[in-house]
């Protein structure tokens, strides 16, 4: 069983009701009408993906994994200007990541224009589309209102051959573009808008990423997404809501052409997350204007930002589960995704030790050239990890939030009189604090306290807290990314809102002098610990190197543990 399986399983009791998709797939497949369940995820390699994507992903492939059919990965690759390779092969490796494994090879819609431009041959030929002249902003004056009805395009009586011989002639890169369009004749007066002659083919003298100069013609999204489906036989074409008032269209065209197949759309509510944005073109101009360090930027809220962040495939088909399938649109709080990688890093990241601005402690009654072996579980309850390795010696960092001189009951950290445990090694008491010219605390005087390891002091006089630490001498220097929300708005697109404006000035800090325990030094790319006390890191695949150790917060520990120790 794969790790995938094998998380579906256990996440997924089976009291939990289906979802409407689940229901229509199951009465369809009772009804006989569908043996074969076949899904698609179609994504325009415009741009990297988003966690919004994720939930369309593990949706589609969700439902041919539990029905036993196919899930495609298929290019909608029809706006050749925006497209291109980087995103096709950053696609393939999120989905990939994500634990997916499409059906067959990757299909592209530019698989399908020859096929794709006989079929709007067919329609011209049954005297269903003509050659439309009309520039864009008449076309727009021609097209009417949500409460008017549209008027006739001046060309819509063509005669078909007419319409032949201009169509074979935009084919052919004779006009420029923009000159003409191909439109379907429906109905100009339908009170759903994308039923009034809506455009089926577009000059756009462009490259195409897969076919090269063959075309300069390309199909709108409306020909070429039905039809494509029936070509691949899918049988449950899964979108979003938005395209609720195309399902009009998208079966016009099935009922009006010789498909090999009759697809049906059935459509879900997006998911949207607060404090980001799900848009492409928003996240490339993040990414264009430099706000972000690339596409996966780990403030980005694309599955690559979320993957360097330090979240896992599993958190994030996790989420996908917990939020379920709908057809209300609703905003998704943050606290949800951050809540999946948490129980998720919880559960399988190693500890380890990390001191993120250091203070130094001289320990006056231990030995100057002592080293002792601490021993530390890598995991409080997973006795199959690695057992960790913590060298003692005179000298230690702590962080400085971790000693006052003074301070109330509630502090249980490191005071001036008072007693503290260091975790995994003794219990120290504070003497003295040694301060600089500007009256800062540089260094702590503190003693040992015998027999402590392991044990409660002798005395009875119990510390009421544990702090983190690392050897001053056997360390390992290293950075610390903390990230924080990019947006300090909750709905930073919303209401016509400028997104630009509400990005979060503090969204990344940079700590340069860091000092963690030296069994990070054999730290993996993307592998990912729990530094104790401080939250959930992982070493950054940009950025860190064999002689540089760069880490990023994924997300910080339980509100609950943070609570716990303030005063
Ligand atoms: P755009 O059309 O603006 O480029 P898009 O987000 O719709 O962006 P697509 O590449 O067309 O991008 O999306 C691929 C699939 O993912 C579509 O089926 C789409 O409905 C789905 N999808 C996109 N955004 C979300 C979202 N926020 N929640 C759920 N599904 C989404
Ligand atoms: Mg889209």
């Amino acid at each position: 069983m794969s790790e995938h399986q094998s998380a579906k399983v256990a996440d997924k009791p089976a009291s939990k009701p289906d979802h409407f998709i689940q229901q229509i797939i199951r009465k369809d497949l009772q009804a006989g009408r569908a043996d074969n369940i076949v899904t698609r995820f179609p994504p325009e390699p415009n741009g990297y993906l988003h966690i919004g994507h994720a939930k369309s992903i593990c949706l589609n492939f969700g439902m041919a994994e539990e029905f036993g059919g196919d899930c495609h990965l298929r290019f909608d690759d029809t706006n050749p200007e925006k497209e291109s390779e980087e995103y096709v092969n950053a696609i393939k490796e999120d989905v990939s990541w994500l634990g997916f494994q499409w059906a067959g090879n990757v299909r592209y819609t530019s698989d399908y224009f020859e096929q794709l431009h006989a079929w709007a041959v067919h329609l011209i030929e049954a005297g269903k589309a003509y050659v439309c002249e009309l520039s864009a902003e008449q076309a727009r004056e021609h097209r009417g209102t949500l409460t008017e009805p549209g008027k006739n395009s001046p060309y819509r009586e063509r005669s078909v051959e007419e319409n032949l011989d201009l169509f074979a002639r935009m084919r052919a890169g004779e006009f420029a573009d923009g000159a003409c369009v191909l439109r379907a004749k429906i109905d100009m007066a339908a009170p759903n808008i994308n039923l009034r002659d809506p455009i089926i083919y577009r000059i756009r003298k462009a490259r195409h990423h897969q076919t090269g100069d063959t075309w300069c013609i390309y199909p709108s999204y409306d020909f070429a997404h039905g039809q494509s489906d029936a070509i691949e036989g899918i049988s449950h074409s899964i979108c979003t809501l938005e395209f609720e008032d195309h399902r009009p269209l998208y079966d016009w065209f099935i009922e009006n052409l010789p498909v090999p197949a009759k697809p049906r759309q059935y459509e879900f509510a997006r998911l949207n997350l607060n404090y980001t944005v799900t848009s492409k073109r928003k996240l490339k101009q993040l990414v264009d204007e430099a706000y972000v360090d690339g596409w996966n930027d780990p403030r980005m809220p694309t599955i690559s930002g979320l993957r360097r962040r330090g979240f896992t495939a599993s958190a994030i088909r996790q989420f996908c589960d917990m939020i379920g399938v709908t057809r209300s649109d609703s905003v998704v709080d943050m606290g949800m995704l951050e809540y999946a990688i948490r129980d998720d890093l919880d559960k399988n990241a190693p500890r380890a030790m990390c001191v993120l601005r250091p203070l130094k402690v001289v320990l006056t009654n231990y030995p100057q050239e002592q080293v002792e072996e601490m021993r530390a579980p890598g995991h409080p309850n997973r006795e199959e990890f690695t057992e960790r390795v913590l060298p003692f010696t005179r000298e230690l960092y702590i962080d400085v939030e971790d000693f006052r001189e003074e301070a109330n009951k509630k502090y249980k950290r490191l005071v001036i009189g008072k007693r503290v445990r260091l975790r995994n090694a003794y219990v120290i008491e504070a003497d003295e604090a040694i301060k600089n010219e500007l009256g800062e605390i540089v260094e702590v005087r503190a003693r040992v306290i015998e027999n402590t390891v392991g044990n409660d002091p002798e005395d009875g006089i119990k510390p009421k807290g544990v702090i983190h630490w690392v050897s001053a001498v056997h360390n390992l220097d290293c950075e610390v990314r903390l990230y924080d929300r990019l947006f300090e708005h909750e709905a930073p697109d919303a209401g016509g809102r400028n997104f630009l404006e509400h990005i979060n000035p503090n969204s990344l800090e940079i700590l340069s002098n860091c000092k963690a325990e030296i069994s990070l030094a054999a730290a993996s790319s993307e592998q990912r610990f729990q530094f104790e006390r401080e939250g959930y890191f992982c070493l950054d695949s940009k950025h860190a190197s064999p002689t540089r150790w760069v880490f990023n917060r994924t997300i910080g520990l339980r509100d609950s543990w943070a609570k716990m120790d303030q005063g």
